[in-house]
């Protein structure tokens, strides 16, 4: 038995490492030959004592269809010069996974946004991104050869047509529309003409509006702080800083401690321990006259946040460039 199994080893060792058609025919009538090392093995199991004879047998005509099915497979291989497919099947391989899309993290971040405020009580509305010079600034308060127009960098399609440089234009076309209350937030594309590690010519914001009856600067900031408090934890304090706006009066600009270093002071809030991340103000009593509001009667804030900005500070971000790359290894993390 012993033997005979030294037989297969060695067959089939000799069989892998032959490369011509000659080499596996010399095996061939090596092993199974009239003379070959099988066959002369088969010859003497009739020499074996009576009991052993059917075991040896057996165990011979076994080895002998293992090697004839080697040895056709070996010719088989050299003659196609390709592999069988038995050959190239590893199971223990790994599957190929099916990859599935994600939505970008600008639009991630947006809709989390919409969300916080839809919870508030606010709709959510959209609007052109190419708008009339009146709908952009005149409305807004922003009068021909203001010098606040000097701080969009704008992009003209006409003289008086522009990319929108802010998404506050709804303000004007949604109160047009609408009688308070007025409860809405807008999130979209904006355009100005810059570019450098935290600017990109097209970016995104969500503008916040909210017009009733009473409304008073303590409306906007528990609103503003509830969404903070929300968007990153409630810990994150808040800071109203005193600011203009042509469409606002008062107004604020908005920072909220520094989330990379809790206040300590960090490269990404300049040391100082806080970051801006808003602009707002109460609604200038100028754009309800040019809506048909009574500013008598109606009260309300407005407010403006770069989406971008946020997402960088959510997911740890330092330039604005990567998200519109399209780089596929930086959109895969989220
Ligand atoms: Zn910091």
């Amino acid at each position: 038995m012993e033997q005979i199994e030294q037989i297969e080893k060695q067959a089939l060792a000799e069989l892998d490492a032959a490369g011509t058609a000659d080499a596996i025919d010399a095996i061939r009538v090596c092993y199974l030959g009239r003379k070959g090392v099988l066959t002369s093995v088969m010859r003497n199991i009739s020499q074996l004592p009576k009991e052993d004879r059917p075991v040896a047998g057996k165990k011979a005509n076994q080895v002998k269809g293992i090697l004839e099915a080697a040895l056709n497979k070996a010719l088989q291989r050299l003659e196609t010069g390709a592999q069988t497919i038995e050959d190239r099947l590893d199971v223990s391989l790994p599957g190929r996974a099916n990859r599935t899309g994600s939505l970008h993290p600008v639009s991630q971040i947006s809709q989390q946004m919409c969300d916080i405020f839809s919870r508030l009580g606010f709709d959510v509305a959209e609007g052109p991104e190419i708008e009339s010079d009146y709908y952009n600034f005149e409305a807004l308060n922003f009068p021909k050869n203001h010098p606040a127009r000097d701080m969009q960098d704008t992009f003209f399609v006409s003289d008086d047509i522009v990319l929108r440089t802010h998404t506050s234009p709804m303000q004007i076309r949604i109160m047009e529309k609408t009688q308070p209350p007025v409860r809405v937030v807008v999130p979209g594309k904006v355009f100005r003409c810059d570019s450098d590690l935290t600017h990109t010519p097209m970016f995104h914001q969500v503008e916040g509006l909210f017009v009733d009856q009473g409304v008073s600067f303590g409306d906007l900031k528990g609103i503003l702080t509830a969404f903070v408090h929300q968007m990153f934890d409630d810990k994150t304090s808040l800071r109203f800083r005193p600011s203009f706006f042509p469409f606002t009066e008062p107004s604020a600009e908005v920072d909220i401690l520094c989330v990379m270093c809790r206040g300590k002071g960090c490269r990404v809030c300049s040391h100082t321990g806080w970051i801006e991340v808003l602009g707002s103000g109460m609604v200038h009593p100028a754009l309800y006259e040019n809506v048909n509001y009574d500013p008598e009667k109606y009260t309300g804030f407005a407010f403006g946040m770069g989406v971008e900005r946020i997402a960088m500070l959510k997911f740890g971000i330092d330039d604005i460039r990567k998200f519109f790359e399209n780089d596929i290894r930086f959109l895969n993390q989220f």
